[in-house]
């Protein structure tokens, strides 16, 4: 065990820095100077790092102001006595060296235990970067580099089994119209993010700038072998573009697509045709005085779970309008092979809604029906997983609360990395 060599004194106690003992400590004066110590380190020699000889001949005794953690309730003002020992070794090209040691590396402003603070600050909340770093007497500049240098080295994905994965997009920021340099043409730029998911617990692996699959592609093919191998199911939205890149990409996994935007895409559909009858009916857009306007929410509400009072208002609606009332019996249909939670019964339902698509020669159900079918199989790799990208909205949701309480962020690096540094769970392998 180590035996320090020197009788610990009550200051260095208090202090608590390890490898480090407390030489003076001088009284504040008011809010503008603060206490200040003298530290220096409990070793009496160091090793080159040049050449690995131990050398213990002091050639300087430079001393540097640090940030470190309050002591006793406030900040301190600490001054760091180092070592700056001479290489014994001859052929070295090194003449000498500074001491270093676990709570100040080589050239480090800070203590170890301050950023520590401030990075478990950072993770543990979703709090402005500028908040954290005013508290820990710090510049904004230097706590994104202690987050972006940990996260730049590792994020802790590769060591990540992922079994479920989504993947979402959202805007980072806002539309910008920027002029090209060169040939001064407007170009509209939107930045987009996709944002990559683990769903069984709903930590963010990752975000990256774009919104084309060919980002898609490359982040999973940054990805080790046998972590691709196991991914069994991704969630998408209803980006055929992702579906292209996920296929090429995990050939082995299969793709789930989430009810909620096949929900969505079928409302869609009951509206456009609710829309589409007003104008042949009155030549005009809907009023409050109609009857499907006025109770147009009721239209889109799931049938199944409508009070008695409901029922029979949609009823009112629906006997008014053969369209509508097809139009919406579709909507149903859609819903019911939702609920399908194997093969055999998602056939059953698929069979029922085609059947009564031919039946309606309607070209908004028509419509609904292609573009389903061009997703057929990962509508049943939902209903045979129920894997969903609900973990992914909510952590889009993340992504939107960290991004207000900064103010917006103008670089990807920072965004990503904040939301990223974000992890109240701790990414575990
Ligand atoms: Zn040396």
């Amino acid at each position: 065990m180590h035996k320090p060599t020197f009788d610990v004194d009550a200051a260095s106690i208090l202090f608590n820095l390890s490898g480090y003992r407390v030489v003076s400590a001088t009284p504040g004066v008011g809010v503008e100077q603060p206490r200040q110590v003298l530290i220096e380190t409990t070793t009496s020699e160091g090793a080159c790092p040049s050449c690995g000889v131990l050398s213990s001949r002091i050639q300087a005794r430079p001393t540097q102001r640090v940030k470190d953690v309050p002591c006793g309730g406030e900040r301190l003002d600490v001054l760091v006595r180092k070592r700056r020992y001479a290489c014994r070794e001859s052929l070295c090209p090194r003449r000498s060296f500074t001491e270093e040691t676990e709570q100040l590396p080589a050239r480090a402003r800070v203590t170890t235990r301050l950023t520590e603070q401030v990075i478990t600050a950072c993770r543990a909340e979703p709090r402005a970067v500028s908040r954290v770093a005013h508290e820990a007497h710090l510049s904004w500049p230097t706590v994104m580099r202690m987050l972006t240098t940990t996260l730049d080295l590792d994020t802790g994905v590769d060591r990540r089994h992922v079994r479920h994965l989504g993947i979402d997009e959202h805007r980072f920021r806002t539309v910008r119209y920027l002029r090209d340099p060169d040939t001064h043409a407007v170009k509209r730029v939107e930045p987009w993010s996709i944002v990559f998911t683990d769903l069984d617990d709903g930590a963010i692996l990752d975000v990256v700038d774009g919104r084309r699959g060919k980002v898609v592609t490359s982040w999973l093919a940054a990805r080790p072998r046998w972590w691709r191998r196991r991914v069994q199911v991704v969630a998408l939205d209803m980006s055929s573009e992702f579906r292209a890149a996920v296929r090429k990409a995990l050939p082995r996994a299969k793709v789930s697509v989430d009810h909620w935007h096949v929900v969505r895409l079928a409302n869609e559909m009951v509206t456009k045709v609710r829309r589409r009858r007003v104008w042949e009916l009155h030549e005009r857009r809907g009023r409050a005085t109609d009857t499907p306007w006025k109770y147009r929410k009721l239209l889109t509400c799931a049938g199944d779970r409508l009070t008695v009072r409901q029922r029979t208002k949609l009823q009112q609606i629906l006997a008014e309008d053969v369209e509508l009332a097809v139009a919406w019996g579709i909507k149903e249909h859609v819903r019911q092979v939702l609920t399908a939670t194997d093969t055999p019964s998602f056939q059953r339902h698929w069979a029922r809604l085609e059947s009564a698509v031919r039946a309606t020669h309607l070209p908004e159900p028509a419509a609904l029906f292609r573009t389903l079918l061009a997703w057929r199989r990962e509508l049943l790799t939902f209903c045979r997983t129920r894997v969903t990208n609900a973990r992914t909205e909510a952590a889009n949701l993340t992504a939107k609360t960290i991004k207000r309480v900064g103010r917006g962020y103008r670089n990807h690096r920072n965004y990503r990395c904040r939301i990223i540094g974000y992890a109240p769970r701790p990414i575990a392998a």
